[in-house]
């Protein structure tokens, strides 16, 4: 008779979670995996998968207004935000069964409900205890919203999915990814979307040319983005409005506010002092570079620890992981250089590797790309927004070190550009590709 019940007790089906427990049960392991919420955690429930059907939802409105010049007359196309948030939990009710048949099928046991450690070895869920040889933490994060009067009025991104109207006017507190994601939603959905981001210009962490460039782009669109400002309070009006005082002494009123300021690791009642994991100095599940904690049984992968906070890095820790654990003959380290990212906002940011500044502090000597042009799709649109793309080229090796783009589908093409990045493309490899006409794409092979 075995000495525990599973082999690997896994806490929390988020990306980093469901694979761990998918792969590691394919491997022979006997694998059990509790949820406190909903099958595929924050990306598939209330982070990227909600997030890029709202944000298919807003484009509409710049698609509408673009078909006129195409030759299209098209009557108020009016806009159904019910009928939008129907749709996408329809979709996710089905992704979350897809989820469950991934788990089962691979032999996994789910259990419903929050789980706690009661020692290193055994997990509570609700009324019953479960053993296991190994346990894995991956809870992901959570929202994390400032201390401040009036708190208790705003959202955060969990709830942005599931409102009850949309608002005329929103306030977006916060300058990172979800914050101008949201942002753009909400323009595109037809909002007066104010913006406000504490330090000089949002979206720090990206290249700066990026980042003057969609300030740029947002403010001419008329989204009002107010850089060096805060909120001091927000007061609630008998009429269901807010009045939001700024720590510089003005205010603004609007009908939500939605605070996007970071997540924290998720860890409320997990009993973590009853094991010998411990945290790091900024919060997260302290783990060596193969995701072992300072508890022997005990592993931590994606939000919950301190690493890049995207799904395919979760899902890389997680089959990684499996592998060490039960089929160490294929396993090797997640490669956590030149991660290729997108910001969802309207343009798209696409990035990849350094950043200018980055790659000069680095002592890297560079060659920097840049162009600026009017997509052709724009032309008979009348639209005259610009994209952006930059390389940044070592001069000494001809390397390519990083790929930066706003514009219209950033996203996807940065992905194919990052194949080629991370097989050591040079500037002569791109310089002898020949482009794709006519593309917006192909101004990456044809920069000199
Ligand atoms: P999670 O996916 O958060 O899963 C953790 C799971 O653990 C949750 O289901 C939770 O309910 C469960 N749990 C927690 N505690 C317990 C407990 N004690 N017992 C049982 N279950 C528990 N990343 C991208 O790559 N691209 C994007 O476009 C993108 N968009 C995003 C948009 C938003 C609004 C947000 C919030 C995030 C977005 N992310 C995106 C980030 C991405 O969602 C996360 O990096 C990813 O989900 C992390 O996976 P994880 O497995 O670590 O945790
Ligand atoms: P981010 O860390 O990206 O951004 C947080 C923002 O809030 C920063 O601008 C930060 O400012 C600001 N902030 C933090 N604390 C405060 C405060 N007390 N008062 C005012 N402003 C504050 O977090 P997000 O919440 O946007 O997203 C979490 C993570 O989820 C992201 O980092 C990303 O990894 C992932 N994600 C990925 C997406 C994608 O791949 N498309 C989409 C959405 C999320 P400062 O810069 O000054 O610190």
């Amino acid at each position: 008779m075995a000495e525990y019940d599973f082999d690997l007790f896994v806490i929390g089906a988020g990306s980093g979670g469901v694979r761990a427990s998918r792969m590691a049960a394919t491997f022979g392991a006997r694998v059990a995996v509790a949820e406190d919420l909903y099958l595929g955690g924050t990306c598939v429930n209330v982070g990227c998968v909600p997030k890029k059907l709202f944000a298919y939802a807003a484009h509409f409105s710049e698609d509408f207004e673009d078909a006129r010049g195409y030759g299209w007359n098209l009557q108020d196309a009016g806009f159904d935000w019910q009928r939008l948030v129907d749709n996408k939990n329809a979709e996710i009710t089905r992704l979350n069964g897809i989820y469950h048949n991934l788990l089962t099928s691979a032999g996994v046991q789910v259990i419903n409900g929050r789980a706690r450690f009661v020692d290193s070895h055994t997990v509570a869920v609700a009324d019953q205890t479960y053993t296991a040889e190994r346990v894995l933490i991956a809870t992901g994060g959570w929202p994390h919203i400032p201390d401040f009067p009036g708190n208790e009025h705003v959202i955060s991104s969990n709830d942005v999915f599931y409102l009850k109207h949309l608002p005329r006017r929103t306030l977006v507190v916060g300058g990172g990814y979800i914050a101008t994601e949201f942002a753009s939603i909400f323009h595109g959905l037809g909002c007066e979307v104010t913006q406000f981001y504490r330090g000089d210009l949002f979206l720090r962490g990206f290249d700066r040319g990026v980042r003057e460039h969609v300030a740029l782009t947002l403010r001419a669109k008329g989204l009002d983005l107010r850089f060096e400002t805060d909120v001091e309070r927000v007061d609630k009006q008998p009429d269901g409005t807010f009045d939001v005082t700024l720590k510089d002494g003005g205010s603004i009123q609007t009908d939500l506010v939605l605070y996007a300021t970071g997540r924290r690791p998720n860890l409320a009642g997990l009993g973590l002092n009853n094991t010998h994991a411990t945290l790091d100095e900024k919060g997260f599940v302290k783990v060596d570079d193969q995701y072992q904690t300072d508890d022997p049984a005990i592993f931590a992968i994606g939000d919950v620890t301190h690493t890049v906070q995207l799904t395919p890095v979760a899902l890389a820790e997680g089959m990684a992981l499996a592998r060490r654990l039960y089929k160490p003959e294929e396993y090797h380290p997640v490669d956590y250089n030149d991660i290729a990212t997108a910001v969802f906002c309207i343009p798209n940011i696409g990035t990849l590797g350094m950043t200018e500044d980055e790659a000069r502090s680095r002592g890297h000597k560079l060659k920097v790309f840049e162009s600026r042009f009017r997509a052709m799709r724009n032309t008979l649109a009348g639209r005259p927004e610009q994209s952006f793309m930059k390389l940044l080229v070592d001069k000494d090796t001809d390397r390519i070190l990083g790929v930066h783009m706003v514009g219209p589908e950033a996203g996807e093409i940065i992905q194919g550009l990052a194949v080629a990045v991370k097989a050591g493309a040079t500037k002569a490899i791109f310089d002898a590709t020949l482009g794709i006409h006519p593309t917006a794409a192909e101004e990456f092979v044809t920069m000199r």
